[in-house]
Parts: structure tokens; C-alpha cells; sequence
């Protein structure tokens, strides 16, 4: 593998919007996401289900579902434009994808050895196929797949769930990608099983200078696992930084309530917090913070303009009026006391 440490951003994302594709003005699902990920680095695109992560991951990657599109913004993988205005259809053969159903991508009728030989083959064309079949035994080890020689002979059903992970992994590195995207890699699995994926996904982003995009709805998994944080809420991004600075000093009201849902952290507590409501559809979002409905903190400015992403601290950023305010290192208010700022629900280690 190239040395890619010195190289600039694998994987750049500017202004990435999308919306349905029903008529002129689509409603958005996602509005105006930008981050960067370096070789190397692991990066978590963390939020509830319906707030964009699995759709964002998606448009980088290129599978954005039919009846979505990307109405705006601009992506680039290892410095190259792939997507964006004016930018035509590229083969996006420098980034791969893990998904958290091994089961869906992997061909029940193939072979697991030839499966990966086949990827092998598709990056290198001119390998020959008993090459490609013992490069693909080595991948497998490398991987983790004990036996490797005998086990490429056999057939997905006979793997377990972790295996199976494993050897969607070895697909996804046979193309020699700069970009991993894992998008909920551990969720299907046993957590004894999550842990040894991690430690895989971990091991090879070192060595390979894999930039990794993490979609979770884990937080214990991100916290331990990533560099930098990247929070979305009702299809934007709230807060990004460093995992440690966002996890354990947030300055985004919906930030500061995740981060009390960890284990560790309600344990230093002393208690387990929930935050009302869910998350708002396309089309049903509020004017001013898309927060505001379920925010302990909101005045009546948060009613006003939306407020934006703005640069709190070097490496920073945080979507809210009142960042920095001491008030907001106050305990959110209880969901279920009557006046709450929204209907009663729950947040638990793992989102909902
Ligand atoms: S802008 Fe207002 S409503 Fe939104 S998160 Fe900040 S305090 Fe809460």
C-alpha cells in the first residue's frame, strides 16, 4: 500500500444536500454537511435513526436509494471530484464500504475465497485467477480467518456472523481503497464479537492509512474507537471535534444529553438521563434550531434565524446560540416532569 500519511484529505465532503427527487425544490434530508477525513483517521458520523448519518454515507459513497439525490455540494475522494455540480459520474474505486448485514452483500453461491479473488481481479485486471485465489487466502488470514486456505473453499452460510464481517472486510481492502466507510459493522454482531471487528477495522486503518468513516448509533463504540465526532440532528450537523473535547465537554444541548446516556458517564452521574421527543421528519422541522422543541435551554432567539455551524475552537464547531453559556452545563430538564419541553421518551447507550 502507498504511503499515504503525507497525502492531503482521502475524503472531502462540501456542502453535501440532498432531498427527494419530486419535483423543483425537494424537501432536504441532509443540509449543508462538510467535514474531511485524513489517511488513518477514524471519524464517527453519530446520530438517532432519521437524523442523515446512513443517507450521507451513502451519497459519499454513491448508493444514495432511488427517489434521493444529491441537490447540492461536492465530494472528493483522494483530492478528486467525484460528485458535485458540473462534476461527471466517476468510479469511486478508492473507497469501500462495509455494512452491518454481511449476509446482504455477500453471494450465498460463491465461494468465499473466489469472492474476494473476484475483488482482487476487479482492481488488478491483468492478475491471474490462481494469483488472485492465493492472494485472496492471504487477505483472508490477514483478516483473522483462521484456516484460511481450507475456509476460502467453503460458502458464507457455514461462517459465523463475525466471520462473515471479517470476510466482507477482506472484499472491502482487496480494492486497496483510501476510504472505508463502516456503516453500522458491529450492530448484527455478539458485543465479544463487536470488539475483535473493532480491533480489526482499527488495526488496518492503521496500517493501511485507511481513512474510516464509522456510521454508529453506538456511543460507547465511538467514543472508544474514533478521532473526531461528527454529531448530526435532524439532517445537519450540530457538533464535530475531537471525540475526547465533544464526548466529555459538549457544547451542543443535544450533545451534553447523548453524552450522559454512556454508561461510564451516567455512572459518574449518578444517574440516567433521557431526552424527550424524537427526532423531527423532512417537511415537519421547526423555523430558528431544529433542536428547539426538545431543548431545555431554548429562549425565544432560538425561534429566530437558524443558527449556524459556527467555529467555536480551533477543530471546533457547534450549531447553537447559547454555545459556551454557563447556564448550559446546568442538568437538562427531566422529560418526564410535566412542562418538559417535549413528550416523554427515551435515550439509551444506543440511540434509537
Ligand atoms: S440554539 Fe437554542 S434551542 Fe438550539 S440547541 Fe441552542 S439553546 Fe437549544
Amino acid at each position: 500500500m502507498a504511503d499515504r500519511a503525507d497525502a492531503g484529505p482521502a475524503l472531502r465532503v462540501e456542502g453535501l444536500t440532498i432531498g427527494l427527487d419530486r419535483g423543483p425544490s425537494p424537501a432536504p434530508l441532509v443540509t449543508d454537511v462538510s467535514f474531511a477525513i485524513r489517511p488513518g483517521e477514524m471519524v464517527g458520523l453519530v446520530g438517532e435513526s432519521g437524523s442523515g448519518k446512513s443517507l450521507t454515507a451513502a451519497a459519499v459513497a454513491g448508493l444514495l436509494p432511488r427517489g434521493v439525490r444529491m441537490s447540492a455540494g461536492r465530494i472528493e475522494l483522494a483530492g478528486t471530484a467525484v460528485a458535485g455540480d458540473g462534476v461527471p459520474a466517476q468510479p469511486r474505486d478508492s473507497l469501500a464500504m462495509v455494512f452491518q448485514n454481511p449476509m446482504t452483500s455477500l453471494n450465498p453461491s460463491m465461494r468465499v475465497g473466489d469472492q474476494v479473488a473476484e475483488a482482487l481481479r476487479l482492481r488488478r485486471p491483468g492478475l491471474s485467477r490462481r494469483d488472485a485465489r492465493k492472494e485472496a487466502v492471504r487477505l483472508l488470514d490477514e483478516v483473522g480467518i483462521g484456516r484460511a486456505a481450507e475456509r476460502a473453499r467453503q460458502y458464507p452460510f457455514e461462517f459465523s456472523g463475525g466471520m462473515r464481517q471479517r470476510v466482507m472486510i477482506a472484499i472491502a481492502v482487496a480494492g486497496d481503497p483510501a476510504v472505508l466507510i463502516a456503516d453500522e459493522p458491529t450492530t448484527a454482531l455478539d458485543v465479544t464479537v463487536q470488539q475483535s471487528v473493532m480491533d480489526l477495522l482499527d488495526r488496518l486503518r492503521r496500517d493501511l492509512g485507511l481513512a474510516t468513516l464509522l456510521v454508529s448509533h453506538d456511543l460507547a463504540l465511538v467514543s472508544e474507537r474514533c478521532d473526531r465526532l461528527l454529531i448530526m440532528y435532524a439532517g445537519e450537523l450540530v457538533e464535530t471535534g475531537d471525540t475526547g473535547a465533544v464526548l466529555g465537554d459538549a457544547l451542543h444541548p443535544y450533545v451534553d444529553a447523548l453524552a450522559r446516556c454512556i454508561p461510564e458517564r451516567a455512572i459518574e452521574l449518578g444517574t440516567v438521563h433521557s431526552l424527550p421527543g424524537t427526532v423531527p421528519q423532512a417537511g415537519q422541522i421547526a423555523s430558528g434550531c431544529r433542536f428547539r422543541p426538545r431543548c431545555s435551554f431554548a429562549v425565544d432567539a432560538c425561534g429566530g434565524d437558524h443558527p449556524p455551524l459556527a467555529e467555536h475552537a480551533p477543530g471546533r464547531a457547534v450549531r447553537c446560540l447559547r454555545a459556551g453559556d454557563p447556564a448550559l452545563a446546568a442538568e437538562p430538564t427531566d422529560p418526564g416532569e410535566p412542562g418538559g419541553p417535549g413528550e416523554p421518551g427515551g435515550l439509551p447507550r444506543r440511540l434509537r
